[in-house]
């Protein structure tokens, strides 16, 4: 049986893979569009899920929508140029991580 990480691991090269062949088949400004829509529809059911958390299809379509949405962007990534998005992400890493800190130290 594989473990979480190993099923992550293969999740990622696979939606890597195919958003490669995504951008090259559709084209960049198509994925854009298709992001604006996908981040427009994950933000729709997360209203709906939080004025009814109980609702099982609210629940299913926060699923669907956040894998739109962790798929495209995967491509947003590669559009914008994966290196310098990874870089401000280790700023912004850094950044969460002392908020944390402060925030525990506030706690003790
Ligand atoms: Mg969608």
């Amino acid at each position: 049986m594989k473990t979480e990480d190993e099923i992550a691991i293969e999740l990622s090269d696979r939606v890597v893979e195919v958003s490669r062949s995504a951008i090259e088949t559709f084209g960049v400004e198509c994925q854009l569009m298709k992001s604006i829509e996908e981040l427009a529809e994950l933000g729709a059911s997360l209203c709906r899920y939080l004025v009814d958390p109980d609702s099982l299809s609210n629940l299913a379509s926060v699923h669907e929508e956040l894998a739109d949405v962790t798929i495209m962007t995967t491509q947003l990534n590669m559009i914008m140029d994966d290196e310098s998005v990874c870089e401000v992400i280790r700023e912004k890493l850094d950044r969460l991580e002392s908020k944390i800190a402060e925030e525990k130290k506030g706690d003790g």
